[in-house]
């Protein structure tokens, strides 16, 4: 059970990885304004999921400066190893529990920590 929701935490790490790339690129190379769209691929724990959603370049970074809040898509979310804290029409933000396993291991593995 705690193998299963390291591994769940250890997925969602790897896209947010790919999103800050995909987000150092739209906002440092194409010079994407903040309340532009970008679309990033979707942080659930399916390692197997490789959809996209769309979000704003701002929404993005006030998402990210948290980083126990996840973006997946509507259907996505984990109610077992995290809480939706925000819905709109093209994604869901997820909460990691501090206190759990993948809490930890998202706090640890903050891309926005140094
Ligand atoms: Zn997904």
């Amino acid at each position: 059970m705690e193998e299963r929701k390291r591994r769940i935490a250890l997925n969602e790490m790897v896209f947010r990885e790919v999103n800050e790339q995909i987000e150092g690129l739209t906002s440092g190379v194409l010079q994407v304004g903040d309340d532009e769209t970008m679309s990033i691929v979707c942080e659930c724990g399916e390692i197997t999921c490789a959809e996209r959603l769309t979000t704003t370049v701002s929404d993005y970074e006030s998402i990210r400066s948290d980083a126990l809040l996840f973006f997946v898509l509507p259907g996505h979310e984990l109610p077992d190893v995290e809480d939706v804290v925000e819905q709109t029409d093209a994604y869901l933000v997820v909460r990691k529990r501090p206190e759990a396993i993948g809490g930890k291991i998202a706090v640890e593995h903050d891309p926005r920590s140094n």
